[in-house]
């Protein structure tokens, strides 16, 4: 759904009256005017006449009725919303599911032949739609270190079409140079992607900092509840009005009950992050302190790895780090993790409750090692906390705990 940007207003005013246009909720001196566009049920819309059918044939744009694969007011809101608060974007997709995204935008700017670089530490799922879907239609894809950008530069062949960033990296959290990386891509012809789902745009504004499609996974903060799933893509028109011909013929589309809940979710964003940060904050503090702990991985944490980049580049964080136990061994790790109360053991994060899952990234790494050579290599176990609303004086007590667990042996 595209809209002109609205850049004059902060972020926080802006989640509030994005995508709330008054034709979705009627107009506050109408009877019946809501705050909340409608869940807008349709597969099909009526037309008046064969004329009226055909108009809205013609007219291949989101915010216009013709068929529910185009979506309806409840789906226009939300893309509209997610547009309004991306500086320098035109227009937003939505998918099912965040990796819907990514491989919607990816097969939306590659054709076979066409290499795609990946950053080493991305999302696993992103190395698998490269390795694997893309590799059956004839894209080549290659990794490369996000924190080597002379490296990054010389990854670079006549065919590299496209590069799928991502920062801070999954479960490892390294902070690359995006402005730089994006920089180089855009001098060597390509396409720059962002998965931007640990920052959001208020952490990272991505097109602003020279990302050319900013991509999210919306299961995570935007719904915020984990009780959805859902992916976004946002970009500038020229590659909007790609990335929504390929939607459209993979025919994506979420449905209004979903829309309506991650626009719900989406009100709160700005505040739930805030905290969500500041309780993730202390919390990393407190871990960096203690004897079971070798390295904490949040960069937002002062001293930590990726913070110097982090605190120029971004506007805010989240509740999303890494930690790695200092020695012990796989059983001592499942003691401290099962010893938990408080942190639900599950994938996913960005919802209200807290969560941990262990760290292993090793097989999915194709070019930078782990435990990276700065690491002693007996510290291998890490664990990933996402920190939610809970007091984090209740969940420091409980990591307490679950180090009793960790060192009884
Ligand atoms: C969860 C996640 C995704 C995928 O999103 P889904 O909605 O689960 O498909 C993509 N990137 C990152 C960084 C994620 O954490």
């Amino acid at each position: 759904m595209a809209k002109a940007p609205t850049d004059r207003q902060s972020p926080a005013t802006r989640l509030v009256t994005a995508g709330r246009r008054p034709e979705w909720t009627g107009t506050s001196n109408q009877p019946g005017a809501v705050v909340n566009p409608a869940v807008w049920r349709a597969s099909t819309h009526l037309y008046p006449d064969m004329a009226a059918l055909k108009a809205g044939g013609k007219s291949n744009e989101d915010g216009r009725f013709y068929y529910g694969r185009r979506g309806a007011p409840t789906q226009w809101a939300l893309a509209e919303a997610l547009t309004e608060l991306e500086p320098g974007a035109f227009g937003t997709l939505l998918y099912p599911s965040g990796v819907a995204a990514i491989a919607g935008a990816l097969l939306a700017v590659l054709r076979a032949g066409d290499v795609l670089l990946i950053t080493d530490n991305a999302y696993e799922p992103s190395r698998n739609i490269g390795l694997g879907l893309l590799a059956q239609y004839g894209v080549e894809t290659r990794f490369f270190d996000p924190l080597d950008p002379a490296g990054f530069a010389a990854a670079f062949c006549e065919r590299t079409r496209a590069v799928l960033l991502e920062a801070p990296g999954s479960l490892t959290m390294e902070v690359a140079d995006i402005p730089a990386l994006a920089a180089i891509a855009r001098e060597k012809g390509a396409v720059s992607l962002i998965d931007n789902t640990w920052a959001s745009a208020l952490g990272f504004p991505a097109l602003k900092r020279g990302c050319d499609i900013a991509i999210m996974s919306l299961t995570k903060h935007v719904g915020g509840h984990s009780d959805l799933m859902m992916g976004s893509a946002s970009a500038g028109e020229a590659l909007y009005r790609r990335l929504r011909r390929t939607a459209q013929q993979l025919g994506h589309v979420v449905s209004p009950d979903d829309a309506a809940l991650a626009l719900r979710g989406l009100r709160t964003l700005g505040v739930r992050l805030e905290r969500e940060s500041a309780s993730a904050l202390r919390i990393a503090q407190w871990l960096a302190a203690r004897p079971e702990v070798a390295r904490v991985l949040c960069p937002m944490l002062p001293g930590a790895p990726g913070h110097d980049i982090w605190s120029r580049d971004f506007t805010g964080g989240c509740g999303l780090f890494s930690f790695i136990l200092k020695g012990g061994d796989e059983a001592a790790r499942a003691r401290f993790i099962d010893a938990l109360q408080l942190f639900g053991i599950g994938f996913s994060w960005g919802g209200f409750e807290s969560l941990v899952v262990p760290v292993d990234p090793k097989g999915a790494r194709s070019v930078t090692s782990w435990p990276p050579a700065r690491m002693d290599s007996a510290d291998r176990f890490g664990v990933r906390l996402a920190i939610g609303l809970e007091d984090p004086d209740d969940l420091i007590s409980d990591l307490e705990k679950a180090f009793a667990a960790w060192s009884l042996g």
